[in-house]
């Protein structure tokens, strides 16, 4: 398993995968410490949990220039991912008591309430794009819950895997905690078999999340999926267009483009069409490609060579489909311009599928129904953008939006504190706030007659 820079195309280390003795002993050595952890009390898991956030805040250039050296992420951006780590740990520290605290409910018995309890050791499959970020909002509930963890990463992160993995054995007496399986997605189907992994949860592209999902049903264990996404930010006739534009190419060039919550159908009203294009035209200028280590480069390379290739394909199909290329649309090894594509209708490649790497489509829609319907029209159900300065219309658009969440005037992000995750093709479950805890406990009913 390799990891290479795709800001040059070195090499930056070889790991060799695990073989099948050592994945058996990885699992029975992270069960053993799960039999330990369970219970262990609340305050000494939120105290593990506040130290790995210091940990993260003291370190947070050093593991960000891991994150970059690895996938290519602006620095910038990547200290801001180390720091979203340590206030997810510190979220979930603080707020886990109450969380898992027993619940009363009445009924016919003299005392009935619910208690949440562990289940066991719960395997996270893991993508390369936030390489940090993905996993901690795996671990950092599932640990506050009492259970252990499996982490199979993205097999382009092992280093990223391998820090995360350190950080827990340096701050916590039991080593096995959270284990690292370095393996090939090939793999995946044993672990998830295993008697002690009761659960699966998966965050990457839709064809991993079914075959995954399948595995886990077959056995009949629990999974949760947060898959692709071609999410709408729709501008309606009434919107303000500096700040629609503003926002929108921020969340369009976030991470070069490699984001399953970026806007990615711009689907903008005829009659601020225009407007819209040359101003958004003006800002993609702006943005700087270059080194990802440089301090203010806005888009890195994308994280493997045949990304570029793919996205180029998207491109160039669209292109002899009729859209019109207004600016960038370049490659050089990983690096792919900022590109702006107009006049993008339902039909073509660019708004079909996921374009994961800095390519902004803009469709037009003659009218509030009409864009509806075109940021309806996607097997996905991510997150959506709209943008009104009118309630009315902003209720119509947050209620009929086939998405898993909506932003009014804002682009869609992630926060420990909201429940974030999909329908359609954009899969099932919750990561995140009370909900995501939620995902992976034994919601015990306690009855005394
Ligand atoms: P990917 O190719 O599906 O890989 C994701 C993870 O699944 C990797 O660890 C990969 O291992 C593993 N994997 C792939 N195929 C598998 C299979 N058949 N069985 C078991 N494991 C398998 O996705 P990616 O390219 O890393 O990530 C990009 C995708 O993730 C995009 O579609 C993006 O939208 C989505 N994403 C979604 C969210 C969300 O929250 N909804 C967040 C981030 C990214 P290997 O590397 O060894 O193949």
């Amino acid at each position: 398993m390799q990891s290479v820079n795709p800001a040059n195309l070195k090499k930056i280390s070889t790991y060799s995968p695990h073989n099948d003795e050592e994945i058996i002993n990885k699992i029975n050595s992270t069960h053993n410490d799960f039999l330990f952890w369970r219970n262990e009390s609340l305050d000494n898991r939120k105290k593990l949990l506040l130290k790995v956030s210091q940990e993260l805040r003291e370190n947070a250039l050093y593991h960000a220039r891991i994150i970059t050296a690895e996938m290519g992420k602006p620095i910038q951006e990547a200290k801001l991912e180390v720091e979203k780590c340590a206030w997810v740990c510190e979220y979930y520290a603080e707020n886990s008591i109450d969380f898992l605290s027993q619940k009363n409910i009445k009924s016919n018995s003299s005392k009935s309430y619910v208690s949440y309890e562990p289940l066991g050791l719960i395997l996270g499959v893991m993508p390369w794009n936030f390489p940090y970020w993905q996993v901690f909002r795996f671990i950092a509930p599932c640990l506050m819950a009492g259970n252990g963890c499996l982490l199979k990463h993205a097999s382009n992160v092992s280093g990223c895997a391998l820090a995360i993995e350190k950080i827990i054995k340096d701050i916590y007496p039991l080593k096995n905690l959270l284990n690292v399986l370095l393996i090939p997605s090939s793999k995946v189907k044993d672990v998830v078999k295993n008697v002690h992994v009761k659960a699966v949860t998966l965050t990457g592209s839709d064809e991993a999340g079914s075959s995954v999902a399948s595995l886990a049903g077959k056995e009949i264990k629990k999974s949760l999926l947060e898959l692709g996404g071609s999410d709408p930010f729709i501008v309606l006739d009434d919107a303000n267009i500096d700040q629609a534009v503003k926002i929108g190419v921020k969340s369009r060039f976030l991470n070069s483009g490699q984001s399953c919550i970026a806007a990615k159908r711009f689907i903008v009203n005829k009659d601020i069409y225009d407007q819209f294009t040359d101003k958004a035209l003006e800002e993609i200028k702006k943005l700087k490609m270059g080194n990802p280590l440089i301090e203010g480069v806005d888009v890195g390379p994308l994280a493997k060579k045949n990304f570029a290739d793919e996205l180029m394909n998207l491109v160039n199909n669209s292109i002899s489909q009729g859209a019109k290329l207004l600016f960038g649309g370049g490659v050089s090894d990983c690096y792919f311009e900022p590109t702006l594509l107009i006049d993008v209708t339902e039909d073509m490649d660019v708004f079909k599928h996921e374009t994961f790497g800095p390519v902004l489509c803009v469709s037009k829609s003659d009218n509030d129904e009409h864009a509806l319907f075109l940021a309806n029209n996607s097997c996905y159900g991510l997150s959506a953008s709209v943008w009104t300065e009118s309630h009315s219309k902003s209720s119509y658009f947050v209620s009929r939006l086939n998405a898993g969440a909506v932003f009014v005037n804002d682009m869609s992000k992630s926060d420990p504190r909201l429940p974030f995750g999909g329908i359609n093709k954009s899969g099932y479950g919750r990561e995140l706030s009370e909900l995501g805890l939620k995902e992976f406990v034994n919601i015990k009913t306690v009855v005394y007659k």
